[in-house]
């Protein structure tokens, strides 16, 4: 915040309605989050009503951690709270909005506010990058550029800000304007425009007659003139002295162009006054030349020189705007976020460090912050953080970070650079342990991740925990509240790995899990996975562990209910089970006809508590059979009151796997069971566009090789080049799940954007490409599945279902998680 607020200017500022006045300090920081809260006297906290959480379950909490002035929107939840000052007022966001506002108008600084389609976050992270060397700006943190996602970037504007840097993203019509009340931008840049046909808007020209409205005010506009609707309608609706064009051609105000070189590109500026000067960055791809170019003229614009701008280029990388999760040595987790060090950021690693699965200890790699400004209070806020995160162990490298003083349950200890940490590491003994390896670009700390990172083949499966919880939230959009979600995760969770995606559904407040296996199961209860349980293929051998692991296996037929009853009766214990009814899938179940009997059983072993009664559709993914689907679900419903009436009391129902959810939400009864949806999939093919793929499978070119017209390659020679060419031998083969059946052309992956077919019968661990004409190299990377190369279509080409593919990933890929 610029300024504190006072409980008068609190009042008008959101026309809120004081219920209660406490003790009354004025307000510095600003929280929706009870969990980021680090200076709770003096913040006020906002109750948002979210889509997936509503801030009013978490006054008590913000509560305890000391705030004591909060604005609300009902007065329901707020009576435990003793001795505060509560506003009331009818919308939280517009509260939250009108905060921002003033914070903003406060700000006398210059604010860069950047829209479009792509790279916004990028271009704010290199501008923010080049321009912290010499200013001490403000941006927002990672790509909070949404309704709320604005006014939290702003409350970061303080008083010792020179500049800030804010991203603006929209959705819908009518929100861009309330984002230009919020930002009032001085100088604008205008990123691109994607020709998808963006949700909630009629056409492209709307949405960016939408984004435009960002500049209403500001006084400059930066934009590419190549993009002939932009420069149309940019010219049509403002005066050309507050634009500032860039072309790739000569005709715009500053022409750029660019010309690859043997290391990267070369990029070639002449300026309005003729000014000639050219940059070199080792980018080649289109896209980043593109953010590069619009970062450069803005650079320019607030006054740098083209010398200033060069030097900063080089340590520009591809912002990596994911925190990555990496297996380390000794089965240690890495975070590894070393692309930038500020303390926004540092906040947001390490609550994703907070979020994952306990270890052993909590360890924090940190260089200097290279953050203009107070250095002192930098480092207190930083010594905040490790408190409130509660961090066991800190390695500190640089020089200013020596001023660094933690609090007494952390250990520190200093090195003067990476090279003296890298050469005392080994000594530390780091074990089972989660380390945030966090520093700045000059640090190098990508050393200190290769020494602690554990060795991989070149073949990798992403996992992308943002996608599946935004289809995990789709799909919940498709429910009541009060519908339980159990979550398949059987067979290694589709492939994606159990232990990771079962612990973030625990976060996501999914209500129960599955397996095919026992052991399986007991792998999740070994890793604290603490959600119910339901072991669909439970077999005799394994009824000791069920029990010992607290795991609810499903009973399918009277001569498995008779043994696990008997087991039960003979070790004096009980056991929640589930019945799964026969409907018509005919795999495993109870029919109709061993319902009496049931009833029998269900009373001589009182031991086994129904937990729940389920059916499984065997055609809920196509119309054609909705009949039959309808006549299972009738059918599910006479069988479950025979059931509960033996019973007297009433288990949980369900029947709906992902694609049932989709056709038929009126029979999501108290749970359903989701599956492959939630890895981004959907099978009935009617909301593609609402899911977002989860994993990509990936390896590297190990050799490329120059062969004649009429060479054969692989074995049994069934390749063979009907040209003069390439072939490009990639790290993947038929043992790491790399179906032999995509041999010969029929598979194709995606090599720099291109596709290039598989040449020759696939190999164990290596499959050979097609590469003629192609620019590539070796060690590029080779996507397998995912991006362009959508997983139904290469299923369809074998002739099978993506959940094959999925599940048929060797465990010997490496599986690496991360939030983009
Ligand atoms: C695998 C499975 C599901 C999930 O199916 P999807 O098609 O992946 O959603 C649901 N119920 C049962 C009994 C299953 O075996």
């Amino acid at each position: 915040m610029v300024n504190a607020l006072t409980l008068q200017e609190l009042l008008l500022i959101t026309n809120g309605q004081l219920l209660h006045q406490g003790h009354h300090p004025s307000v510095t920081a600003i929280s929706t989050d009870s969990r980021k809260i680090y200076h709770g006297k003096q913040t006020l906290f906002v109750a948002l009503k979210g889509f997936k959480v509503n801030g009013h379950d978490y006054l008590m909490d913000a509560f305890s951690k000391g705030v004591r002035t909060f604005i609300v929107e009902n007065d329901k939840h707020i009576s435990p709270l003793t001795d505060c000052t509560i506003i009331v007022v009818k919308s939280a966001l517009e509260a939250l909005q009108a905060l921002a506002k003033w914070n903003r108008n406060q700000f006398s600084g210059v604010v860069i506010g950047i829209t479009g389609s792509n790279g916004k976050t990028i271009i704010k992270e290199w501008l923010g990058q080049i321009l912290a060397s010499r200013f001490d700006i403000a941006k927002s943190p990672k790509s909070y550029n949404s309704q709320t996602g604005v006014p939290l970037s702003i409350f970061g504007i303080e008083n010792h800000h020179k500049a800030a840097i804010i991203e603006a993203g929209i959705s819908l019509p009518g929100e861009m304007a309330k984002l230009q009340t919020i930002i009032q931008p001085n100088i604008g840049i205008m990123t691109n425009i994607g020709t998808a046909h963006a949700e909630g808007f009629s056409s492209q020209a709307e949405k960016l007659h939408e984004k435009l409205l960002l500049f209403k005010d500001a006084q400059l506009i930066v934009y590419r003139k190549d993009h002939a609707a932009i420069h149309r309608a940019l010219t049509d609706q403002f005066p050309s002295d507050r634009l500032v064009s860039w072309s790739d051609q000569p005709g715009g105000d500053y022409t750029l162009s660019t010309k690859k070189e043997k290391e990267g590109s070369k990029l070639t500026l002449i300026k309005p006054d003729l000014g000639l000067f050219t940059f070199h960055s080792h980018f080649t791809d289109e896209a980043s030349l593109e953010n590069l170019r619009h970062t450069i003229v803005a650079a320019l614009v607030l006054g740098l020189s083209e010398t200033q701008i060069q030097q900063s280029i080089p340590v520009l990388d591809t912002v990596e705007m994911r925190l990555t999760l990496k297996a380390g040595i000794h089965q240690c987790l890495l975070i590894d976020d070393t692309y930038n060090n500020d303390l926004a950021g540092l906040d947001i690693a390490l609550e994703f460090l907070n979020s994952q699965r306990p270890k052993k200890r909590k360890i924090l790699i940190l260089s200097d912050l290279l953050q203009a400004g107070d250095k002192s209070s930098v480092y207190d806020s930083v010594s905040n953080l490790i408190s409130h995160y509660q961090l066991d162990m800190v390695f500190a490298v640089g020089s200013d970070i020596g001023q660094l003083k933690a609090p007494p349950s952390c250990t520190v200890n200093f090195f003067r650079d990476t090279a003296h940490l890298l050469e005392k590491l080994p000594t530390y003994a780091l074990q089972d342990d989660l380390i945030l390896i966090k520093g700045a670009r000059i640090f190098q700390f990508e050393r200190v991740v290769d020494a602690l990172q554990e060795r991989i083949h070149g073949t990798v499966l992403e996992i992308n925990l943002n996608a599946l919880r935004k289809n995990f939230t789709f799909y919940k959009s498709l429910l009541k509240p009060s519908t339980k979600t159990m979550i398949m995760v059987k067979a290694f969770a589709y492939g994606g790995g159990a232990t990771e995606i079962a612990h973030h559904l625990e976060q996501l407040k999914a209500d129960y899990l599955a397996v095919a296996y026992t052991d399986e199961g007991v792998s999740l209860r070994q890793e604290k996975i603490k959600l119910p349980i339901m072991v669909l293929n439970p077999v005799q051998e394994s009824f000791g562990n069920l029990i010992k692991y607290d795991l609810e296996p499903v009973v399918y037929s009277l001569s498995f209910f008779r043994q696990l009853g008997e087991y039960c009766q003979s070790n004096a214990t009980t056991i929640k089970v589930h019945l799964d009814l026969d409907t018509g899938m005919h795999r495993l179940g109870f029919g109709e006809e061993d319902l009496e009997a049931l009833g029998t059983l269900l009373h001589q072993f009182p031991a086994l508590q129904i937990a729940s009664l389920y059916t499984h559709l065997a055609g809920a993914d196509e119309a054609l059979h909705e009949g039959y689907s309808k006549r299972q679900l009738a059918q599910f419903q006479s069988m479950c009151s025979t059931i509960k009436g033996f019973l007297g009391y009433a288990p949980l129902m369900h029947a709906l796997n992902s694609a049932g959810i989709v056709r038929y939400p009126a029979h999501q009864l108290d749970m359903v069971r989701l599956g492959i949806g939630l890895y981004g999939i959907e099978v009935n093919g009617l909301h593609e566009n609402a899911l977002q793929p989860v994993s990509v499978l990936k390896t590297t070119i190990s050799q490329i090789k120059h062969l004649k017209k009429g060479d054969t390659v692989g074995y049994s020679r069934k390749g063979t080049m009907d040209h003069d060419g390439k072939i490009a031998t990639i790290a993947i083969g038929y043992a790491d799940g790399y179906d032999r059946r995509f041999s010969n052309g029929t598979g194709q992956v995606l090599i720099n954007g291109q596709k290039a077919p598989v040449i020759g019968n696939i190999c164990m661990d290596m499959t050979m490409i097609d590469v003629t004409g192609m620019n590539v190299h070796e060690g590029d990377e080779v996507i397998i599945y995912g991006h362009g190369l959508s997983l139904k279509e290469q299923a369809k080409a074998i002739g099978t279902i993506p959940y094959e593919l999925l599940t048929n990933i060797s465990s010997r890929v490496k599986r690496v998680y991360y939030l983009d």
